[in-house]
């Protein structure tokens, strides 16, 4: 895989704001936050996202954001947190070496979410709820 600016980060070879280290995972401030004390954890072993992250990243990862998001929130005093991954650049994801984003919510922040004015039509979740479960792996 290809080196990212994440790895960098992961060498130390450029600064960041290091909030955690072990040695699987590393979290850090974002350096474009959508709010102060957004964060990104990634697993230092390199994956493009997950879809090609290794099971032991994966639960490195995740025991990682638990530990951090906590940490966020009771220093932000957040209202809530969203924990979001970006898979591939049509769902934003501009950094290809896996990272979770871990950002501060309030309320009447302002800050959009999804869209909800989706919906299935007759049969239409049946169907592909059916498919899914055929593709898990
Ligand atoms: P994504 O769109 O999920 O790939 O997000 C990549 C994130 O990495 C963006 O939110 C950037 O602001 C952040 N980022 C890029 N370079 C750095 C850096 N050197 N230090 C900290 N965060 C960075």
């Amino acid at each position: 895989m290809e080196d990212t600016i994440f790895g960098k980060i992961i060498r130390h070879e450029i600064p960041s704001h290091i909030i955690y280290e072990d040695s699987d995972t590393l979290a850090f401030l974002d350096i474009k936050p959508i709010s102060a004390g957004h964060t990104l954890v990634l697993p230092k072993k390199a994956s493009r996202n997950l879809f090609d992250i290794n099971e032991e990243s994966a639960a490195a990862l995740m025991r990682t954001i638990r530990i951090v998001t906590k940490a966020v929130k009771a220093v932000t005093n957040a209202d809530g947190i969203n924990v979001s991954i970006n898979n591939e650049s049509a769902a934003g994801q501009i950094i290809f070496h896996t990272h979770a984003h871990i950002i501060p919510r309030f309320k009447e922040d302002g800050l959009k979410n999804w869209n909800r004015d989706f919906s299935y039509k007759d049969g239409e979740a049946i169907d592909i709820a059916e498919k899914i479960r055929r593709n898990l792996l």
